[in-house]
């Protein structure tokens, strides 16, 4: 059995359901299951809508565009009479009755967003079986169990494999299931975090003991750097898993961070392929070892450098790295780099701006606090000479870092 993931990009309007159907047309020989995220954009959209229903503004204002981009793709997917556009209609109208009740933010939040995804997993279901390839839609809340903490679930593992393995022993060879959702104990909606779909796919995989997870993407597969910023940019042929992990933790976002691990552990390689071009190879990633990896640079926007000064010529010590740090750890942030003096401790964080903003009022009444915000963090992994007198040597760079194999830069723009 094979797992496929799907990102929005690969749904986002009707040519590239088409295209996604043909690719998964392709393999109709194999067990598959597929694991597809909303359709283009549809979860910034759905994130509005919950934003709407919970200031009680106007939630139909913001639905509108959104049922209206759906119906048109199932207009130029399906003959009109087809059963599909009152299922889709149905589920946007389950929107409307979720502002009738009473939830707590994130618990709404989560059943509102989790529509794009079960309304794109029907239309391509249906879509596949009007090529009769005999595509089951699976509701990965039956299979994907999480802890009530909304917008983060946590995987209940014990549950989720018991429920997934049960999928091995069924007929079918092609079943069609949602990304980035799940179910909480008291039978709510869950999401996994933004973007969480691969780790779907990984949860699926590890729990099926699958050959194989590919994730199809619109790059040609996994670059050592964003061809956006740095057109030289290459694809790695193959990545030992530990690269690949490392890599979604300084920023690059390819990979949804939680997706090696279960992966890893499990021993099933990822493969990083191309929509667009499914004869390329893309990239492996796998146990192995690989003699000379490209230098790897990674690009994290969005970064704010804050200082804790010590004011009365005490230096800093660990009871107040213990207050910085209980802070931080209460706020549930990040640091994505640190580096102390004998009077200040600095920390790079991604600047959002409202838990920033606390963060610095609490350290406050321990500290003299100093930040800048609109900075980038450049990391480059296995750095030759080059990369390495390139990146430090460029304009703007306020704080770097290096150990053998890993340099860090923070930049201002
Ligand atoms: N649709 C979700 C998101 O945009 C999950 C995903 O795409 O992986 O965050
Ligand atoms: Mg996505």
């Amino acid at each position: 059995m094979k797992v496929f993931k799907f990102g929005g990009a690969s749904v986002k309007n009707a040519e590239a359901v088409r295209n996604t159907a043909s690719i998964i047309q392709s393999f109709s020989s194999e067990k598959l299951v597929v694991v597809v995220s909303a359709m283009g954009k549809t979860t910034n959209a759905l994130e509005r809508v919950a934003s709407a229903i919970l200031r009680k503004q106007d939630v139909l204002a913001e639905l509108k565009p959104l049922i209206e981009y759906h119906a048109e793709i199932l207009r130029q997917l399906f003959p009109s009479q087809h059963p599909v556009f009152a299922q889709v209609e149905k589920i946007f109208a389950s929107i409307q009755e979720l502002a009738k009740q009473e939830m707590l933010e994130d618990q709404l939040y989560d059943q509102v967003v989790s529509v794009g995804e079960l309304v794109s997993t029907i239309i391509l279901t249906e879509y596949l079986n009007t090529l009769n390839l005999h595509a089951i839609w699976l509701d990965a809340r039956a299979y994907v169990f999480t802890d009530a903490t909304y917008r983060e679930g946590k995987v209940d593992w014990i549950k989720t494999k018991a429920a997934i393995a049960s999928l091995t022993i069924q007929g079918s060879s092609l079943f069609i299931t949602q990304g980035f959702i799940g179910r909480s104990p008291e039978g709510f909606t869950t999401t996994l975090g933004r973007e969480g779909s691969d780790f779907t796919a990984a949860i699926f995989a590890s729990c099926l003991g699958a050959e194989s997870v590919t994730i199809w993407k619109d790059v040609p597969g996994v670059m050592n750097a964003d061809p956006k910023r740095l057109p030289a940019a290459v694809v790695f042929e193959e990545l030992p898993f530990k690269e690949a992990a490392e890599m979604t933790y300084y920023g690059a976002s390819v990979i949804h961070p939680k997706t090696i691990k279960p992966l890893a552990n499990a021993g099933i390689p990822l493969l990083v392929k191309n929509f667009d071009d499914p004869s390329l190879p893309g990239t492996r990633i796998h146990e192995c070892k690989v003699e000379e990896l490209q230098p790897l640079i990674v690009f994290k926007d969005n970064q704010c450098l804050i200082s804790c000064k010590v004011t009365d010529y005490t230096f800093i010590d660990e009871e107040q790295l213990s207050v910085i740090f209980k802070a931080l750890s209460e706020l549930d942030i990040k640091i994505n780099l640190m580096q102390n003096s004998a009077i200040s401790f600095s920390f790079c964080v991604d600047f959002r701006e409202s838990k920033i903003l606390k963060l610095i009022e609490k350290l406050q009444h321990h500290f003299e606090v100093y930040y800048n915000t609109g900075l980038t963090l450049i990391t480059v992994k296995n750095y030759d000479e080059k990369a390495f007198d390139h990146f430090r040597k460029q304009q703007g760079v306020i704080l770097e870092q290096s150990s053998r194999s890993t340099l860090q830069v923070l930049v201002r723009n």
